[in-house]
Parts: structure tokens; C-alpha cells; sequence
């Protein structure tokens, strides 16, 4: 009896660290298909809901975790999400041992929140603008007590999906004049410059007459990491069709790794605002914490700066900084394309190290050129040689 009742004990403890709360969550197989499977969630610190050490889960604009007894759907995007962030955070703390990450305070993890975010208010207006098929990291703020706004740290949204069908992306889209003004649409429902240009990748399919359009796609570019995730034929297609566009956000890991990859780099780059050189950095680590070979082959052959399998490689163009022309794949496959020239990568932290060198409005041909010269004397096998290589790798593109 003394055995038993120590067993059951024990039972309570394992379950009051969370050790032992299982629960389904979005993962990829092998070939990077996406699978539904149990997970064991680490770290948990209730045993009512999804908070842990490092994440709280909650639904829309509450304050409470989601809980273990609320419906499946919601409960799916909450393990996935806290799976997954933990993954990110564990990628960050442990293996690039970044000391910002392993001191971060718990992160708050909005999923199925429409709002738009506001400065002052943290919440925008319910009607103002509702946001679907995205995901943001909102930074920090100091709330505004007349209006009763607490104060808030770092977050991250997960957007609630919602079906578009093509034919109202061809009502948005002036196909006789403003392609800017149709990007400028899409921007505002994709914080995320990458989730943006698939769109009009997505948008493209739909538009086989717009010629002129055509040729400004390509120019833009599209995500990989995005493609990839649209590629594979799997509960991942069912976000999207070709019809109608919708996206999970809190269902795709590498949307989540890309989110959390934000917050990670906040202590140099800003959450204020995206850029190229910031999505794309974003971009390099969800795919390095997606870890998987399947992944990497797509962004080996199909990566616009430098992929196997591409017939027109880009050579870079002051467009690519910023405005319409903005493009966060090319950083992508530079930064790809870095670590593999010098032979050096996460393992001794180049292009982490490097990230302490920019700053949030960083250009790609000075800044984030420079910061990767500047690391490599500090992270390179062979400085001297490695720096000579990436000098021939920017020429070669033009930079
Ligand atoms: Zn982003």
C-alpha cells in the first residue's frame, strides 16, 4: 500500500512539472510531410493549460492559457505552437547558446487574434482591419494607464485562417496600372514579407493574363520556405488550394520557427518593422531549426540566389532593399550560401555572431556584406581565405 501511494505521488509530481502531458500536434515526417502525432510537452508549469517556463499560449485577446479541456481545433494550435516554440527556444539557448534567449522572460503566444496592433493601445479597434492567413512578432510596450493598457512584452500572433478565393485577389488587383498598389494590399495583410510575395506567387497561378505582372512576380521573387511548405502534398496542402487561399499560420512549424527566430534576434533587430535583411535572417534560422534533409535539398535547388535548378539566379539590384521590390529571398540564399562558402555555420555561430553586428534598418550590400566579413575574422576557420572567398561570391552577384 505504501509502495502504491508513493507511486501515485509521484504520478502527481511528474504531472504537476508537465512532464507527462501529452497532447497532438502538427509535425513533419521525414520526407517533411506534415503528420499529426502525440507530443510530450516540455517545461509546462500548469496543469490546467498550455503555460510553461518560456511560453504561455493563449487564445485571441485573453490573458489565461488555453486549456487542456477547450476544443480540439483551438488545442491543436496550442501544442503545436508550444511544441514547436519550444523547439525554436531550445535551437537558440542551447545549441547557439545566445545568452539574450536563455534570459528571456516567458513570451506570450497569441493564436486566432484578428486584431491589428497598435503602439499605444497593444490592440487596434475589433472592426479596424481584421487580419487573417499571417503571423506577426509584435515587440514590447509600455501600455497607457488612462485607457487602462497594461503594459506588454514581445509577442507573437498567429492570425485565425480564412478562405480568398482567387477571383477576390483579381478584385484587389488593378491589373491595368497599380501592381504597387495591389502589393502595397498584400503588405498590409502579411507583415511577413515572404508570406506576402508567395501570395502573389499563389495570385500568379491565377493570373495567366497578366503578362506584366508576370514579369514583376519574378523580379520579386517568391518565398522558399513558403513553396516548400505549399510543395508537399500533405495536411500542409489543405492550408492552401488553388482556388482558395487560406493559411494556419499556428499549424506550420516553420512559420513558427520563423516567428520565434524574431524574437530571438530582438535584441539587435527590432520588432518594429520588416526588411529584407531581417525576413531573411528569420528565414535562415527556421529552416536550420526545421533540420531537415528533405528541406534543405528544396533550398539548395531552388534558392534564387544561387539553387542548382534554377535557370535565372538573381543578380543583386538596389530594388532589393526596400519598397515593392524588397526581397528577403535573396538574403535567404546569401546567408544559405555564406555559412556553406567559408565552411562554417550554426556550430560556431557565424551567422548568429554576425546578427550582433547589424542593426534594424541594415542594408544588404553594406551592412549585412560587412557584418558577414566582420564575423568571419572573429568565426572563420582560415579568415583570410574565407574572406577572399566571400568577396568572389559578392561579385559574382553584382554586389
Ligand atoms: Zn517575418
Amino acid at each position: 500500500m505504501k509502495v502504491l501511494i508513493a507511486i501515485l505521488v509521484l504520478g502527481i509530481q511528474v504531472n504537476a512539472f508537465g512532464a507527462s502531458i501529452k497532447r497532438r500536434a502538427v509535425l513533419r515526417d521525414k520526407d517533411f510531410n506534415a503528420v499529426i502525432d502525440e507530443v510530450t510537452l516540455p517545461d509546462l508549469t500548469s496543469d490546467v493549460g498550455y503555460e510553461g517556463k518560456y511560453f504561455k499560449i493563449v487564445h485571441g485577446k485573453n490573458n489565461e492559457a488555453i486549456r487542456f479541456d477547450d476544443s480540439e481545433d483551438l488545442q491543436l494550435k496550442a501544442a503545436t505552437t508550444y511544441y514547436h516554440l519550444n523547439v525554436a527556444r531550445k535551437f537558440f539557448a542551447e545549441k547557439i547558446k545566445a545568452q539574450y534567449v536563455q534570459e528571456m522572460p516567458q513570451v506570450i503566444i497569441r493564436v486566432d487574434l484578428i486584431n491589428v496592433f497598435n503602439e499605444l493601445g497593444h490592440f487596434a479597434n475589433d472592426k479596424l482591419d481584421p487580419q487573417f492567413n499571417n503571423a506577426l512578432s509584435i515587440p514590447a510596450g509600455i501600455g497607457y494607464e488612462p485607457k487602462g493598457v497594461k503594459p506588454w512584452g514581445n509577442e507573437i500572433w498567429f492570425r485565425p485562417s480564412k478562405d480568398i478565393n482567387i477571383k477576390d485577389f483579381k478584385g484587389i488587383v488593378d491589373y491595368g496600372g497599380s501592381v504597387k498598389g495591389a502589393l502595397v494590399n498584400f503588405r498590409n495583410q502579411n507583415h511577413m514579407a515572404n508570406l506576402e510575395l508567395f501570395m502573389v506567387v499563389v495570385l500568379n497561378g491565377g493570373l495567366q493574363s497578366g503578362a506584366g505582372i508576370t514579369s514583376v512576380m519574378r523580379i520579386a521573387g517568391s518565398s522558399l520556405l513558403l513553396e516548400a511548405i505549399y510543395q508537399s502534398s500533405d495536411i500542409a496542402a489543405q492550408f492552401f488550394s488553388r482556388k482558395n487561399y487560406h493559411l494556419d499560420s499556428a499549424l506550420v512549424p516553420e512559420i513558427i520557427y520563423h516567428e520565434f527566430s524574431h524574437i530571438a534576434l530582438s535584441d539587435h533587430l527590432e520588432l518594429t518593422h520588416s526588411t529584407p535583411v531581417n525576413e531573411g535572417l528569420a528565414d535562415y534560422f527556421a529552416g536550420k531549426i526545421a533540420n531537415s534533409k528533405k528541406l534543405a535539398t528544396k533550398i539548395n535547388d531552388y534558392n534564387l540566389f544561387s539553387g542548382k535548378k534554377v535557370e535565372k539566379k538573381q543578380q543583386y539590384r538596389i530594388g532589393f532593399e526596400r519598397g515593392e521590390y524588397a526581397n528577403a529571398d535573396f538574403v535567404f540564399g546569401l546567408l544559405w550560401n555564406v555559412g556553406d562558402t567559408v565552411g562554417v555555420d550554426i556550430e560556431n555561430n557565424f551567422i548568429y555572431g554576425m546578427t550582433s553586428l547589424l542593426t534594424t534598418n541594415g542594408t544588404i550590400r553594406d551592412d549585412l556584406i560587412n557584418a558577414t566579413l566582420e564575423a568571419c575574422k572573429l568565426h572563420c576557420k582560415s579568415p583570410f581565405n574565407d574572406r577572399l572567398r566571400l568577396y568572389k561570391l559578392y561579385n559574382s552577384k553584382n554586389m
